[in-house]
């Protein structure tokens, strides 16, 4: 099963967690849920979040605490923070929470999910990239759709630059079909079109790559999906034929 966006819910009050978890897999997000922060700490030491709904008083490790250890520890997967009722919010900024949002219980979930998606749309995809980035030997110009080599420059759609963009946000790291999709395309997961990824990427290549049967810049990762392996050589995109291939 390909990857989907997924997203760490730490509440120790069942009713709360049970509701959160419920209510973000309706909306197509996979979920781990965590009793108390000795958990939480654990399960982030084993796996990659999206995003973290912490919430603030927790048994065994509070919520800031957590926050501040992880931040120090240099996890930067964004964190909504769940705070008590009846808490001001000069009190929350006081507290040096490492967090990237919160919201007050008794909240309403379609601000979360708002919340949520506003976070994770500024994350991703193409965090860190910024407008004008290197990918393998090309220059990208985001703003003008174009990727250079000192010997030619290619037009891209805007898809293919936001794909470009995630794949450099993302090196050397294998991206299920499912993933490149709902960041991409920004569809749910629950209507994959993994052709519409491959057909894409094929078009990607015949653009980008040297011999596009062979690719050096995005590999198809059998089963799975694909790989920008950034350390590829600098003399891989003087050509540019116009072969397509369907990844595996
Ligand atoms: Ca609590």
């Amino acid at each position: 099963m390909d990857k989907e966006t997924t997203i760490l819910i730490v509440e120790d009050e069942p009713r709360i967690r049970t509701g959160l978890r419920d209510f973000l897999e309706f909306h197509h997000f996979q979920t781990a849920t965590a009793e108390d922060g000795l958990e939480a700490e654990r399960i982030v030491d084993h796996r990659r979040f999206d995003l973290i709904l912490l919430d603030l008083m927790l048994p065994k490790i509070s919520g800031e605490q957590l926050c501040q250890k992880w931040r120090q520890s240099g996890l930067t997967t964004p964190i909504i923070m769940l705070t008590a009722k009846g808490m001001e919010k000069e009190k929350i900024d006081g507290l040096n929470l490492g967090a990237d949002d919160y919201v007050t219980k008794p909240f309403s979930l379609e601000e979360l999910l708002a919340r949520i998606n506003a976070i994770l749309r500024r994350t991703e995809p193409g965090r860190g990239v910024g407008q004008k980035f290197p990918f393998g030997p090309w220059s990208v110009d985001m703003p003008n759709l174009k990727i250079a080599t000192s010997k030619k420059t290619v037009e891209l759609s805007p898809r293919q630059a936001e794909l470009i963009r995630f794949f450099a946000a993302n090196p050397n790291r294998v991206i299920p079909r499912g993933e490149l999709y709902s960041r991409v395309w920004g569809e749910s997961m629950e209507d994959i079109e993994t052709r519409t990824v491959d057909m894409h990427v094929a078009k990607l290549r015949a653009l980008i790559e040297d011999d596009p049967t062979d690719p050096r810049l995005i590999k198809t990762v059998r089963g799975v999906g694909y790989l920008y392996e950034a350390s590829a050589g600098d003399d891989c995109a003087s050509g540019g034929s116009h072969r397509e291939q369907r990844g595996g």
